[in-house]
């Protein structure tokens, strides 16, 4: 597995690419900045791989836009040492954005390949998240709640109760929301009971999908 200095170009491309389109937060720059992502995509793709878009993993599944990646993050305000959860480990490439910010990862994947496949992946390139878990994010992991923060990746037809249930208060949940299109949504909790929501327009993910068992 190769980094080199024309991926590096490409990676310094990208982030600028992505300033232009509004991201601002220099940490999650940093990062997309730092992160082999061709290392994260069949090799089919890996000459595609610093363009600004989303491209098919295994599974019938998709690695984030790059833009999407650093928007949800941003929203997601992550401070290192932060207890973050995310659901659809996928290509494990946001989970990579987390663990370069210094938080502290908790991941979900209910395909079995993705989850294995990405295991391995990880740790060879240096990036270790605190767990790695196999099953279905809708329940989240109430075993290692409560969390600073908690990331989908995946479209969601309604908002887990199950993970807002497991946010700390003050923490933050970015979901994007919908059937067809998802509209990026934030919930702040405030307090016990006391939840606040944020929309921040339309996002296209591949779908959240409950085991229904
Ligand atoms: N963060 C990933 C995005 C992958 S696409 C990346 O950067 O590559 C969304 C992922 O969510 C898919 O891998 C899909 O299998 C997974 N997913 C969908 N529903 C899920 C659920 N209920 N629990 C856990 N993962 C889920």
């Amino acid at each position: 597995m190769k980094d080199t200095a024309k991926h590096q170009g490409l990676r310094n491309q990208l982030v600028k690419q992505l300033q232009e389109k509004g991201i601002k937060d220099k940490n999650v720059l940093d990062a997309i900045g730092k992160i082999p992502r061709h290392l994260f995509l069949n090799s089919s793709f890996e000459d595609y791989a610093y363009q600004d878009k989303a491209f098919p993993i295994d599974a019938g599944q998709t690695i984030s836009q790059p833009y999407t990646v650093g928007f949800q993050t941003e929203l997601l305000e992550v401070k290192k040492g932060n207890k973050i959860l995310e659901i659809g480990t996928g290509s494990g490439y946001q989970t990579a954005v987390l663990c370069t910010l210094g938080a502290v990862v908790y991941t979900i994947e209910r395909q079995n390949e993705l989850f294995k496949k990405t295991s391995l992946l990880l740790p060879k390139l240096g990036i270790r998240p605190k767990h790695i878990s196999f099953g279905d994010g809708y329940k989240g992991l109430p075993n290692y709640a409560p969390f600073d923060g908690i990331i989908v990746t995946a479209g969601a037809p309604e908002i887990p109760k199950a993970l807002m249930s497991q946010l700390k208060i003050g923490g933050k949940l970015v979901i994007p929301v919908g059937d067809e299109v998802q509209v990026m949504t934030l919930i702040i909790r405030k307090g016990e009971t006391e939840f606040v929501k944020h929309e921040f327009g339309d996002f296209r993910f591949v779908p959240l999908l409950e085991n229904k068992n």
